[in-house]
């Protein structure tokens, strides 16, 4: 995916302040933190969302979550953190390459979602 943000930072196009990196994915501090914690997981196949997202990806999907405790404790949210995952337009989702946040720190991040 020539002109997606975050292949670009896959390849190394443009800069992230990378958090860990294996084989299948990448993560990497948020550019506008929420939280005191705040990372992006994403595999490193571009895949546009969960909605995109197939059963030959079932072996990305489930790294991107094992990860997730490790990075948290390693970057200042040792007792619990949240993992997001905003999917296409009603989800919310800005960059269309599929990415988990990981949000926390030493507080509480908040309630699940906003009352409507
Ligand atoms: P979402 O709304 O779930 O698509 O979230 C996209 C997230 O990507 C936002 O929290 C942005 O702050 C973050 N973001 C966008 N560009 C970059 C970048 N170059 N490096 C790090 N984070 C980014
Ligand atoms: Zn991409």
């Amino acid at each position: 995916m020539e002109n997606c943000i975050f292949c670009k930072i896959v390849r190394g196009e443009i800069p992230a302040r990378k958090a860990y990196e294996d084989d299948r994915v990448l993560a990497f501090h948020d550019i506008h933190p929420q939280r005191p914690t705040h990372l992006l997981v994403i595999p490193k196949k571009h895949i546009d969302s969960l909605a995109q997202a197939t059963p030959e990806d079932e072996a990305v999907l489930g790294r991107m979550l094992a990860v997730s405790q490790q990075l948290a404790r390693d970057n200042g949210s040792p007792d619990g953190f949240r993992c997001i995952i905003n999917t296409g337009r009603v989800g919310g989702q800005e960059v269309a390459h599929l990415h988990m946040h990981i949000v926390g720190g030493p507080d509480p991040v908040g309630p699940m979602l906003k009352k409507i």
